[in-house]
C-alpha cells in the first residue's frame, strides 16, 4: 500500500487543532513546561533616567497606540524579548530607597542593561543644578548617573532633542552647561553607542520602533546618519513630502495661519528638518503640526531652539532661489543658521530642482557630510558667526 504523500487543507487543520490541544494538556499536566516557556523570553533590563526634562517625552510615549503602553511594559515588545522598565522616577510604583534600590540592581547587569535618557545633562559646577536620588544624605547628580550608568550599559538611547543635543534647556545662554546625553558620554571618552530620538517631544514610534528593533536584530539594525538618528525615521526631509509643497512649488503663501497655502513666510522649518511626520502623522494618526495650520518649529533639529529661532520668522535665504509670492515677490537668500542639506534641498541649481531630485541631493549631501563629520549645529554656529 502506497503512503499518501499530501495532506488536505482540512487534515491539516483537524491535526494543528488536536496538537494544540495536546499542547494545552501538556502545560496542564506538566506545569514546569510553562516556566520554561516564560524563560525563553529574554528580559531586556531598562533604565529610563529623568535629567533635565518636562517630562514631555514620557508623556508622549505613554500614549503610544500601537502597541499600546501597557502591551510594552507587559507583553513581550517582539516574540521573545521583554522590555523590563526597572527604573523610571515619574511611573514607577516605588519610591525614597526602594526605587534607587531598582536602579542600583539593574546597574549591577553591566553591559546588559539599555539606558533610556531623557532630557539634557546639567554639566556645570559638576552637574549641581539637577539631582536623581541621594546617597547618604547626599544628592546624586544626573551628571553621575549619566557617567555611571550610560558606562556600563548596553547602548543608550536619548530620547527628545533635550537628551540628544541639549535642547531646550541648553538654549542661550544655557547657564547650568547642559549637553545631550551623548557629548557628555563623548566628553569622558566613554564610547558606548548613543541612539539619538530628537523631537520635542519624539512621536512614540521612534523610540518603540527604535527599541524593537534592538531587541529584534541588536544594535547594528538600527541605521544611524551622522547625527545619530534612526534612518528609519528621520531620513526624510519635512519639505519633501509635506502635503503643502505644491503650494510652495507654485507660490501660493500663507499670510496667517488660517490659510490652507505653504507656512513658510510664517516661519516653516519643514525645510531644515528630518522626520517623518508628514506620513507618519501625530496623536494616534489624527494629524501633525502643518496639517493642524501651524508651521514646523523644527523640534527635531539638532540646533533646536536656537538656531530654528524665532518660531514666527521666515527662515533667512541667501543663496536659493524661493518662488515669488503668488500676491508678493520675494527674495532669494541663503539660510541663517541652519543646514547646509537642507538650503541644498530647497534647490541650490536653481529652484526648478524638483522635489524628488532636491531629496537625492539632500540624502547624498547627509552622507558625504558623514565624511567630513560636521553636524548641523556646527553648521549652524558657523552660519551664524
Ligand atoms: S515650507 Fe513648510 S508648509 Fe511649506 S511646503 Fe515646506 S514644509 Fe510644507
Ligand atoms: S512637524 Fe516639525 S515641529 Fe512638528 S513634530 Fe515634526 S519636526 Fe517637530
Amino acid at each position: 500500500m502506497q503512503m499518501e504523500r499530501t495532506v488536505s487543507r482540512r487534515h491539516f487543520v483537524e491535526l494543528s487543532g488536536g496538537s494544540v490541544a495536546a499542547l494545552g494538556m501538556l502545560l496542564y499536566r506538566f506545569p514546569e513546561f510553562e516556566q520554561l516557556l516564560a524563560e525563553a523570553v529574554a528580559e531586556i533590563p531598562v533604565i529610563w533616567l529623568q535629567a533635565g526634562t518636562c517630562t514631555g517625552c514620557s508623556v508622549s510615549v505613554l500614549n503610544t497606540l500601537s502597541p499600546k503602553i501597557q502591551n510594552v511594559l507587559v507583553d513581550p515588545v517582539v516574540p521573545g524579548k521583554h522590555f523590563s522598565l526597572r527604573y523610571h522616577a515619574t511611573v514607577m510604583a516605588g519610591s525614597g530607597d526602594l526605587a534607587m534600590k531598582a536602579m542600583e540592581d539593574t546597574a549591577e547587569m553591566k553591559g546588559k542593561y539599555l539606558l533610556i535618557v531623557e532630557g539634557a545633562v546639567a554639566t556645570k559646577d559638576d552637574g549641581v543644578y539637577c539631582a536623581i536620588g541621594e546617597k547618604d544624605g547626599q544628592g546624586i547628580t544626573a551628571l553621575e548617573h549619566a557617567e555611571r550608568l550610560g558606562r556600563d550599559a548596553m547602548a543608550v538611547v536619548a530620547v527628545g532633542t533635550c537628551a540628544a543635543y541639549g535642547g531646550l534647556p541648553a538654549a542661550n545662554p544655557n547657564p547650568t552647561g547642559c549637553q545631550g546625553i551623548g557629548e557628555v558620554l563623548a566628553d569622558r571618552a566613554i564610547n558606548t553607542p548613543v541612539i539619538n530620538l530628537p523631537g520635542c517631544p519624539p512621536h512614540p514610534d521612534w523610540v518603540i520602533g527604535t527599541v524593537a528593533t534592538i531587541f529584534l536584530g541588536g544594535l547594528s539594525a538600527v541605521e544611524v546618519d551622522d547625527e545619530g538618528r534612526p534612518l528609519a525615521f528621520y531620513e526624510k526631509l519635512i519639505h519633501d513630502y509635506c502635503q503643502r509643497r505644491s503650494f510652495f512649488d507654485t507660490g501660493k503663501f500663507a499670510e496667517k495661519l488660517s490659510e490652507p497655502y505653504c507656512l513658510f513666510h510664517l516661519g516653516c522649518k519643514g525645510p531644515v528638518s528630518y522626520a517623518d511626520c508628514p506620513t507618519r502623522f501625530w496623536n494616534s494618526g489624527t494629524s501633525w503640526c502643518i496639517g493642524a495650520s501651524h508651521p514646523c518649529i523644527g523640534c527635531v533639529h539638532p540646533g533646536f531652539p536656537d538656531a530654528v529661532s524665532p518660531i514666527y520668522r521666515k527662515l533667512e535665504l541667501t543663496s536659493v532661489s524661493v518662488p515669488a509670492r503668488t500676491s508678493t515677490p520675494t527674495s532669494t537668500e541663503a539660510p541663517e543658521g541652519i543646514s547646509r542639506p537642507a538650503a541644498i534641498a530647497l534647490g541650490v541649481g536653481g529652484y526648478a530642482v524638483g522635489a524628488g531630485v532636491a531629496t537625492g541631493v539632500a540624502y547624498a549631501i547627509r552622507k558625504k557630510k558623514e565624511g567630513k563629520g560636521s553636524s548641523d549645529r556646527e553648521q549652524s554656529e558657523e552660519a551664524g558667526k
